[in-house]
């Protein structure tokens, strides 16, 4: 693995069912990404993204091939290594929030730290909140906000983590365009300022090309 690669997967292949029943949702799909990198990864609707996504996040196994973080070979871990390394390393961001409903925006946005009893840096948090523009929304609960402001609040949560790397499913698809818009400056911003790998899948090829220097 060349020094600055952080990600790679080799011939990668996911089959979904059985004999009578099969879908190759993903066939032999290999490719490597350094450091710092903000992938998009496009294609129609079943054609397998999300399935990518799952198995770059060790959330799903592969049928064969490997995925190869930081030098680590995630799908040979047991289960206990694997779900830590998931937690300290990787950031899901879905198209949605998955926030919970009873804790305001700031112990959402801290709570994995605090499940890692890891510290969080205030001064990294507040400059997080303020590239988000969520300053004035801090203490309010989830319900209380609009989706944009909940997907801001899902960000700042994947990145107050400090992963390795992000992993983004189609985040923006539940938002209006002008919202739309305003996240992907902001997620650009966010991006620019921590240089975290991130991958984010899309449908749609404006996007795509508007933030990845790098379209799968
Ligand atoms: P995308 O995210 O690009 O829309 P997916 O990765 O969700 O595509 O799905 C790829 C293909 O795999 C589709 O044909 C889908 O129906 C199939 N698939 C996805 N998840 C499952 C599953 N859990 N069981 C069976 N088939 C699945
Ligand atoms: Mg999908």
């Amino acid at each position: 693995m060349n020094e600055s690669t952080i990600l790679k997967c080799e011939n990668l292949t996911k089959i979904y069912g059985n004999e009578d029943n099969k879908t190759i949702a993903l066939d032999d799909v290999s490719f490597s990404v350094k450091k710092g990198q903000f992938v998009s990864i496009i294609g129609a609707s079943g054609s397998g993204k999300s399935t990518l996504l799952h198995l770059l996040g060790g959330v799903d196994k592969p049928t064969s091939g490997k995925v190869i973080i930081n030098n680590i070979d995630i799908h040979q871990l047991i289960e206990d290594q694997l779900a830590e390394f998931r937690r300290k390393e990787i950031g899901i961001i879905y198209q949605f929030y998955n926030l919970l409903p009873i804790m305001n925006v700031k112990e959402n946005i801290i709570l994995p730290c605090q499940l890692d009893k890891r510290k969080v840096d205030e001064k990294e948090l507040n400059d997080l909140i303020h590239v988000l523009g969520l300053e004035n929304r801090i203490a309010h609960l989830p319900n209380q906000l609009s989706g944009g402001q909940q997907q801001r609040v899902a960000i700042a949560r994947a990145y107050a983590a400090e992963p390795e790397v992000l992993l983004m499913d189609e985040p923006f698809g539940a938002l209006d365009a002008q919202t739309r818009t305003q996240l992907q400056t902001e997620l650009l911003e966010t991006w620019q300022r921590e240089k975290k790998t991130c991958f984010f899948i899309t449908h749609d090829v404006e996007e795509a090309i508007i933030l990845a220097q790098t379209v799968i």
